[in-house]
């Protein structure tokens, strides 16, 4: 839009939460890892009539995820829509099979009846309850399905508690509850069965490097290391940096609102505000660089807990580290050979934990010895004298290193029925020409939407000029 930018970033360098490490021949993507609608960061370049591929490539996944129940049994989700079917038959029979067909078919007609009324544009606030779009979908927004929990929606669709479970699981797609958070979240597996999965060929990492290089290109200037940036606002903000103060007419935040009321704005109203929501859940991560392989794991893989009510009771109710968690266990060098040596594997670890939990070292070495108990059972494999490094990331790493208040991965949680209406916006009642966008704004966190974000502040800020 012919606007000069400026990005002003407290850590050394690009990326985020989309930071990696490195050790020895070992490589890991630190943060995201699964990685859906990746046209969204193509329209980027296209935005500037680059070709995407000169500057970032990816796959589509033939295993979508291999899911390990606690009964002992498994079951690898393709991403070819009639192997997928056909296995959904034969591993859940007849009923279970065709019950789950047909949710996914549900879910993508809920996704595209109402999906984009959420996702593409300003967020509805509780005052545009009767606005005409809306009025429209109120009967699906009120179906049962909505006013009922994911994990009500899923009782109801499915016989086998496994296949209960699988679906409960994109509750945490946004760092939610199955127990608490709208059946409407079922629009996700959508997005995930259907549209399907993808990997960076060079990693989670080159998507933030490719970005990096166009803005580069196109004229971007960068200010890094510089933590303790204010902004006042006077005709104009006033941006005040370590060395110097710059004018900007306008101001776009991709910190996590509170801390961005907290710390940069030093709004302590709107900071308390926005923290008094209640978090979407943070993690424990392990970056264990492992010496052997595992030929049946596949990119992503997830070990379930034996009683998912158990372990979001403890996240959301109790706020505790569930003692017998499920683990997502994310193999890059599956798809990227280069990410580990030929005897060896990059395994990232995750296990949901409460925001604002930091994990003792006496729960830390309990949950290792879980892992290793685990992947002994599952795969008869110990891996006791095999884990050569490692790394953790916890809510107090994840909230120093990207200033996500609390640790929380998505912002606010989705639990509550109105959440998608209650989630900060794009603009400001106060701040004029503050606009937001990330994972703690509307329409939420994860990649996929936090470009929605970015896409719903260009348009508007394109409307003003
Ligand atoms: C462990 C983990 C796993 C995840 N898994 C997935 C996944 O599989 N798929 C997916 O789509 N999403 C996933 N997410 C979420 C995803 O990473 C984010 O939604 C996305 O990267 C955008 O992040 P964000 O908006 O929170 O901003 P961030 O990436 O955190 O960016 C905020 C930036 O602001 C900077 N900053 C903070 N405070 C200041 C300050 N005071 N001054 C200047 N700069 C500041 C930070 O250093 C950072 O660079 C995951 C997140 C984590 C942590």
């Amino acid at each position: 839009m012919g606007h000069s930018v400026l990005i002003v970033e407290k850590n050394p360098r690009h990326g985020g939460k989309l930071e990696q490490l490195e050790w020895d021949e070992y490589r890991w993507d630190k943060g995201p890892s699964l990685f859906t609608l990746p046209e969204q960061v193509d329209e980027l370049f296209l935005l500037f009539d680059k070709n995407p591929r000169d500057f970032f490539n990816y796959k589509k996944l033939e295993n979508a995820c291999h899911y390990y129940f606690n009964d002992g049994s498994n079951f690898l989700l393709k991403g070819d829509p009639e192997t997928r079917n056909e296995d959904f038959i034969k591993h859940f029979y007849e009923r279970d099979g065709r019950a789950a067909i047909d949710y996914v078919q549900k879910a993508e007609k809920t996704y595209e009846a109402i999906g984009g009324l959420f996702i593409d544009y300003p967020k509805y606030g509780l005052k545009n309850l009767f606005d005409k779009a809306l009025i429209t979908k109120y009967p699906m927004l009120m179906s049962r399905k909505v006013r009922g929990s994911l994990n009500a929606l899923n009782q109801d669709s499915f016989e086998n508690p496994n296949l209960i479970q699988l679906f409960d699981r994109y509750a945490t797609y946004n760092g939610s509850s199955p127990f608490q958070a709208s059946g409407l979240y079922s629009m996700i597996a959508h997005l995930e069965i259907n549209n399907g999965t993808f990997f960076p060929t060079e990693g989670m990492r080159s998507i933030v490097d490719s970005l990096y290089d166009l803005a580069i290109e196109q004229g971007v200037d960068f200010a890094f290391n510089e933590p303790s940036v204010s902004i006042n606002q006077e005709t104009v903000y006033q941006v005040n940096l370590s060395n110097s103060s710059v004018e900007a007419e306008r101001v776009v935040s991709a910190i996590d609102c509170v801390t961005f009321y907290k710390n940069v704005l030093k709004d302590e109203k709107l900071a308390s505000k926005y923290a008094a929501k209640e978090r979407s859940s943070s993690a424990i991560i392990f970056y264990w660089a492992i010496e052997k392989v595992i030929p049946e794991l596949q990119l992503h893989n997830i070990l379930f807990s034996s009683s998912y009510e158990r372990e979001f009771n403890s996240i959301f109710k109790f706020d505790e580290i569930p003692k017998d968690p499920t683990i997502y266990l994310h193999v890059s060098s599956v798809a990227n050979p280069q990410d580990a040596p030929a005897n060896g594997q990059n395994w990232f670890l995750m296990i949901n934990t409460p925001a604002g939990v930091v994990p003792s070292d006496e729960q830390k070495n309990s949950l290792r010895k879980m892992i290793h108990r685990l992947i002994q059972e599952k795969f008869n494999v110990d891996i006791s004298q095999a884990v050569l490094h490692e790394k953790v990331w916890d809510a107090a790493g994840i909230e120093t290193d990207t200033g996500s208040f609390m640790g929380a991965l998505y912002g606010a949680s989705s639990n509550a029925k109105l959440a998608a209406l209650t989630r900060h916006g794009n603009t400001s009642k106060k701040y004029k020409k503050a606009y937001f966008v990330g994972g703690t704004v509307h329409p939420g966190g994860g990649i996929p939407l936090v470009l929605k974000s970015a896409k719903i502040v260009a348009n508007i800020i394109e409307k003003e000029k």
